[in-house]
């Protein structure tokens, strides 16, 4: 068994045993639903009108849960077609239960049949629960838990339905482990970037706008900006071009995709004038096929690619939504290469540089810190893909050679392909060692089909392209979260809105630096001036506070000699100043070009 496989393992049965704890506290309790999350574990509950007080209470339920864990009662599986096929005992709590009721009608519906796990006695089992496991085989494996807090939850997620009371916690395998999570979790806490995002004015919410639809700050836009930029700058060098498609269209257009039965749900309606039925886009690739397709394409004009930074809107639950990370309004760095079969390899192998670039940049790429998932089919469940078997395996072939050739840190993962082609997901770690999925390559033999896209052969017939789809940030929401939290606010000098504050020691050298931000300003720094009306102590605090990533200090010793020549007189280029890098306790003297250079970085 894999280590996650354990992990996941160890979390859903530390739900149970939660479960079970709270009974025997609460015996009339109603369920909602129990899953593991990223970390740990969540039970839903509905205590009816006597909803207790839990911010004492959680200790009360992690002692029952200890007693569990210690008499170390076997879990079990049985399935059945019905719940008649279980002895009455086992299962008059769940006829009580509406919630589970409701749920374990839908499996039958589906024509599925119920899954449930006995906890001690199979006779006379001491917890029975309805669940598709896995789980561990018995109780005493948990290792070390943590009821962790509490929340309001709707059930299903819907404001319409009943507020649940929802019981988060933690389990692992040893208490190092345990620790591990809480000091990561500190370090979390500071950086969270709803935080860091109002404290450094970079985004903000308005009821009156709506929740899910995040409003950037000129700061906040600025980073935004300097994203699309700078990738669009490394595309271009490999031929994307930009392209621009309207936010609404007809739903003809994901019904030809396919889209529409899976997206409908998610999608915000228009309605125009005439009944004309529109609906915001929740994504550009079939957007652009259309641009594709709007002439007769040769072989010769192959490969065709388009590029745009354009938002997408999805109806998310409010229950779902979280600051940047989930929003109702992503911005996607989206683009789409339409290629020939054999020139799959060049074009992933162009995307890979392209990332590689922009995460260096950003000094994200450091072997060890990121990992690529080659994701290839399952072989044993053929079915589930479509598209030209042969195609398929060129192109898995292709993606295995370019991640060997060009030194990626990857793992062939079976069964985690698309249904429509083989793709590379990058995963990065940050800081404190989170992992999140950023870029992406994936290899598309289905939309083509779709949407009939053709070009003309050297002998004049008629072939499919393939299309390869690429995020190289991903969301610019969810991205800026990522890096907010990875940097901690402290931006790279590149990226930062404001570069460097000027502090003039006292108003002597004020005029001077006046002159002297001119000068930087002129050749691209993004500067402000902080005067002398505070003490220079508390200016360098609060440009650290800032997250500046420079303090320029000019005092008598810096710039005394210029500061009664006119500026005219002063070769700026030549002069030697302080500077204070963001989150050092020294000063360096660097040369104004110099340090213009490091700006760039
Ligand atoms: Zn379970
Ligand atoms: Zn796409």
């Amino acid at each position: 068994m894999s280590n996650t496989d354990i992990e996941l393992r160890r979390r859903h049965t530390a739900s149970h045993i939660m479960t079970a704890g709270v009974k025997m506290i609460f015996p009339e309790i109603r369920l909602g639903v129990g899953p593991w999350t990223d970390t740990g574990f969540y039970q839903d509950f509905d205590f009816g009108d006597k909803a207790p007080d839990l911010s004492q209470g959680l200790k009360e339920i992690e002692k029952k849960m200890r007693w569990i864990v210690n008499k170390d009662f076997p879990i079990k599986q049985v399935i059945v077609s019905s719940l008649d096929d279980l002895p009455p005992e086992f299962t008059r709590g769940l006829r009580e239960d509406p919630y589970k009721m409701e749920l374990i009608e839908e499996i039958l519906m589906r024509g599925e049949k119920l899954s449930f796990y006995l906890f001690g006695d199979v006779e006379k089992p001491f917890y029975i629960d309805l669940c598709a496991g896995p789980h561990l085989e018995s109780t005493g494996q948990l290792g070390v838990f943590k009821l962790t807090k509490t929340a309001g939850a709707y059930w299903r997620g819907d404001s319409e339905k009943t507020m649940l009371t929802r019981i988060y916690g933690v389990a692992f395998a040893t208490a190092e482990d345990l620790q591990a999570y809480e000091t990561q979790l500190e370090e979390s806490a500071k950086r969270d970037h709803r935080k860091l995002g109002a404290e450094l004015d970079l985004f903000t919410f308005s009821e009156k706008v709506g929740p899910g639809l995040p409003l950037f700050t000129p700061k906040g836009a600025f980073i935004r900006h300097k994203i699309e930029e700078t990738i669009m700058g490394i595309q271009s060098q490999y031929g994307y071009e930009r392209v621009h498609i309207p936010h609404i269209t007809k739903k003809d257009l994901y019904e030809t995709s396919g889209h529409w039965q899976k997206f409908k749900d998610d999608l915000f309606h228009v309605r125009g004038k005439q009944d004309t039925e529109f609906v915001m886009k929740p994504m550009n690739c079939p957007h652009h096929t259309q641009i594709y397709a709007s002439k007769m394409r040769s072989y010769r004009d192959l490969p065709i690619r388009y590029a745009e930074t354009t938002t997408c809107y999805r109806d998310e639950l409010p229950g779902e939504l979280l600051g940047l990370s989930r929003v109702r309004s992503l911005t996607q760095d989206d683009g789409h290469s339409f290629c020939r079969i054999d020139q799959v390899k060049q074009e992933s192998k162009n995307i890979v540089e392209v990332i590689r670039q922009f995460y260096t940049k950003l000094g994200m790429f450091h072997p060890g810190d990121f990992w690529v998932s080659l994701s290839v089919r399952d072989t044993k469940t053929p079915e589930k893909y479509l598209g030209d078997v042969k195609n398929w395996d060129i192109a898995e072939k292709f993606l295995e050679e370019i991640a060997q050739e060009e030194n990626l840190n990857y793992k062939r993962v079976e069964g985690e392909a698309a249904f429509y082609g083989p793709k590379l997901d990058f995963q990065f770690k940050d800081a404190i060692g989170r992992e999140w999925q950023l870029a992406t390559v994936q290899i598309d033999f289905v939309q083509p089909e779709r949407f009939g896209l053709e070009y003309t052969n050297e002998k004049g017939e008629k072939e499919r392209p393939v299309m390869i789809h690429r995020a190289i940030a991903g969301s610019l929401e969810r991205f800026m979260s990522v890096i907010i939290e990875h940097f901690a606010g402290a931006f790279p000098a590149w990226l930062s809105p404001i570069q460097a504050h000027i502090l003039p020691v006292n108003t002597a050298h004020e005029d001077f630096a006046y002159e002297l931000a001119k000068y930087l300003k002129k050749n691209g720094a993004r500067l402000e001036i902080y005067d002398s009306s505070d003490s220079l102590g508390k200016r360098i605090r609060n440009c650290q506070k800032a997250k500046v990533p420079y303090a320029v200090i000019l005092g008598d010793t810096e710039v005394g000699a210029y500061c009664n020549k006119p500026s005219q007189e002063i070769d700026f280029s030549k002069i030697t100043i302080s500077v204070r890098k963001y989150g050092e306790e020294k000063d360096e003297k660097m040369g104004v070009e110099e340090f213009l250079k490091e700006l760039g970085r």
